[in-house]
This record gives C-alpha cells, structure tokens and sequence, in this order.
C-alpha cells in the first residue's frame, strides 16, 4: 500500500519543524523524516536569537532559554570594547532543548515525524529514503526542503544551490567551560586577527560557560578557522575547558528561485540565513511557517501568498545584508576600526531600543568618506 501525505518535509530543524506545524494546522496530512536519531543533535550553532526577528512568529518558552541578553559588548581591531545597552535584545538559547520542543508542537498539530529516516532521493512525487537502513519511499503532494546548509533538496529538484567561496562563511566553534564572561552580553569581535572576512563571538550560555567561535570568508585567508580559533581561545581564555567542539558553515548567497510547482526549500536549504549576522533560526521559522501555511492553496490550485509572504518576511532583508555583507567581507582593519570608531560614537552610554541597518549603513559611509566609494554601490 502507498504511504501518501499531502506535504513531506525533509529535515526537523527549526525550519523544517515551523512548516510542518503550519501545514498541519490547515489541515493537512505531513510527514517530517529526520535523518538523525535524535532532533537537534548533532548541532552547530552558537544559538543566539534576537527578539526582534522572531516577533509575532514564536512565542519563547523559559525552558528553551540558556540566558537572557540585554545588550552586546563589541570589541574593534584595536582590541578596545563599548557597551551597547539593548534590554531584552534576546536570548542564548538552549537547542538541544528547543529544536526537539519544536518538532513537538509540529507533532501536537498532528504531524507525524520520523527519526533515523534519511532522504536519499526524490523521483516524481516520491521521496526514496533510508529508514533505519531499510529503503522505503513516501509520497507527497507538496515537497519542503528544510535540510540545512548542506541540502540536497534543492539540486533534487533541479534548483542550483552551489556556494562559491564567496557565498559562504566558515565556522568553528567551542563550548567553553571554567571561563568569566558577562554573561547577559553577546560579544561580537571584529578585526583580521580573529576573523577576515566575518567576526568572532562570544555567547555566554552563564557567567562561566559561552559558544566562543568565528565565522571567516575563505576569500580573505588561507588560515582555517580552527587555526585562528586555537590562537584566540589559548590567549583569551588559557584555562578554559572545551566542552564541545564544532566546524560548520554559513550561506552567504541568494537563490534565483526557491520554489517550484509542487516544491518549496526554507530555512537554510534556501539560503535564507542572515548573510550578515549568521544568524538562521529566525528565517528558517519564518520561512518554514509561511511555506507550511501556503501549502493547502497551493496543493489545491488556489491562489497563494507564498511569494509575496517571503519577501516581506524574510527575502528583501537577506538581499539587502547580502549586499551588506559584500562589501563587508572585503574590509580591511583600517576600515572596520573606523566602523568600531562611529559606532561607539553612535551607541557608548545609549540605551537602545531599535537597530535599522539601513540607517547604520547610512550613518556609517556618510561619517567616513574613505568608505563611501566602498559604500556607493550600497546606497544606490
Ligand atoms: C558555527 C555556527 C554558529 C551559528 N550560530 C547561529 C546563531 O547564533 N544564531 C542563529 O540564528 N543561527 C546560527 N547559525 C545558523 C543556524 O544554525 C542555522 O541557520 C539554522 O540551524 C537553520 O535551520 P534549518 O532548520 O534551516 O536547518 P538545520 O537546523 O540545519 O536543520 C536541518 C535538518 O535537516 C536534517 N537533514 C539534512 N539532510 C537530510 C536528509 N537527507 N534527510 C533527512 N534529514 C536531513 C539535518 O539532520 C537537520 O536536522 C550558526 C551556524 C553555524 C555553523
């Protein structure tokens, strides 16, 4: 007998779960296969989310939260640091308690969801997989690719998601215990020493535990990032124990396309991630929850909202950080020390509520003529 869901999705990432939830709540029948045994594990992410970009999508549950932020300690190439003041700015979360939590409000909704089920292939409307080492196949009437960073969904189903060097960011990252951080600040540290290309952070998960890490173009230096990882935590943090150690990547990139008829990819499977910050739990919930919502239109040839819904939400912002980040991503210290200058300038001893990057962008080519011609092909 056939196994025939309305929507499969692949991957119960924060995306992947966001959608099936939706899908579910219209009414749909959906089936979430997860390649690993347990959801959120293996993970690699520093798990910093800003309140801001969750708004009005998710509710964060105090079990989900390692630590409450309210502001950023941001550290130039100088070496010198400001305090940004920003209450309830957002959280650390604690994913190896939150992705499982989402995956459980998509199963609450009535989604069925399958562990140890990897996706191997997909052929018309059905998708090959290797279940518990069985090979077994599913059908759907409406495809979601929210296999991460390193999915396969896409080129399945004819989509180009390639990154070249200079669409992609690469990580490495420690758990540290036994240091002193402040622990309701994120550090975000800039400068070639610790990060070409990207930045570095520090994410206290308490007063004596954090995701320290760096993301770098691999443009800007042959080093590895485990390499400039090594040099910072032996100098920074000599007696610290690491916990847990943890190499990935981060799109940098814009699709041309992120759908098809019967398809759609979210999260990080689409490149939705911030290309600026990193950061892709937000999109990869916004993005799963408005493909899961529009999928019943969709199935049944209605007219739906799902272009226009992820633009608003979450498309024209990753376009516009990924023009950001292009320029970004070329600086040199002279540059970001500038940057790091009018900031201070901008944010030392201010209680702030709100960041536009647009403005930011504005306020920081318009302070430094030296970066305008740099900022040019920004503002126009
Ligand atoms: C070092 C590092 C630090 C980061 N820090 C942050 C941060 O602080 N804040 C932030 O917002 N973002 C951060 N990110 C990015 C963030 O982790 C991702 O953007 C986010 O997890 C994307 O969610 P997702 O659901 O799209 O994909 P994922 O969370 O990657 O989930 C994809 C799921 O699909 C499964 N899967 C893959 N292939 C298959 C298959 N063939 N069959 C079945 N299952 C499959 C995977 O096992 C996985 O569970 C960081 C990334 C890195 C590398």
């Amino acid at each position: 007998m056939r196994d025939d869901y309305d929507v499969i999705v692949i991957g119960a990432g924060p995306a992947g779960s966001a959608a099936a939830a939706a899908a579910s709540a219209r009414g749909l029948t959906v089936l979430v296969m997860e390649e690993h045994a347990e959801i959120g594990q293996p993970l690699a992410c520093a798990e910093g989310l800003s309140r801001s970009t969750i708004k009005g999508y998710l509710e964060i549950r105090p079990e989900w939260i390692s630590q409450g932020l309210s502001g950023s300690i941001i550290r130039g190439p100088d070496g010198r640091e400001f305090t940004m003041e920003y209450p309830e700015v957002g959280w650390i979360l604690d994913r190896k308690v939150f992705d499982p939590a989402l995956a459980k409000i998509a199963e609450s909704k009535g989604a069925t969801i399958k562990k140890s089920t990897k996706a191997i292939g997909i052929e018309k409307n059905e998708v090959i997989v290797k279940e518990n080492g069985k090979g077994m196949s599913y059908f759907f009437k409406y495809l979601i690719g929210a296999d991460g960073v390193v999915s396969k969904v896409g080129r399945w189903m004819g989509l180009d998601t390639r990154m070249k060097p200079s669409e992609i960011e690469i990580c490495a990252e420690y758990r540290l215990k036994n240091i002193n951080v402040k622990s309701g600040y994120a550090y975000l540290i800039f400068g070639n020493e610790y990060a070409p290309g990207g930045y570095a952070w520090i994410f206290p998960k308490s007063m004596n535990s954090a995701n320290v890490g760096l993301g770098i173009s691999p443009l800007r230096t042959k080093e590895k990032p485990k390499t400039l990882l090594d040099r910072w935590v032996e100098k920074e943090f000599p007696d610290a124990k690491i916990e847990e150690r943890i190499f990935g990547a981060v799109p940098a990139k814009t699709l041309k396309t992120f759908s098809g008829n019967n398809f759609c990819l979210v999260g990080d499977a689409a490149r939705f991630t911030d290309p600026l910050s990193g950061g892709g739990i937000a999109n990869g919930i916004k993005s799963g929850a408005i493909a899961g919502r529009n999928a019943a239109d969709i199935i049944r040839g209605r007219k739906n909202n799902l272009q226009a819904e992820m633009r608003a939400a979450v498309l024209d912002e990753v376009v516009w950080h990924k023009r950001v980040q292009d320029v970004y991503s070329k600086l040199d210290d002279r540059d970001l020390q500038k940057i790091f200058d009018i900031g201070e300038r901008i944010f030392r001893g201010k209680t702030v509520t709100d960041i536009n990057t647009q403005h930011l962008v504005r306020q920081i080519l318009l302070a430094s003529p030296h970066l305008l011609g740099l900022g040019f092909r920004l503002l126009l």
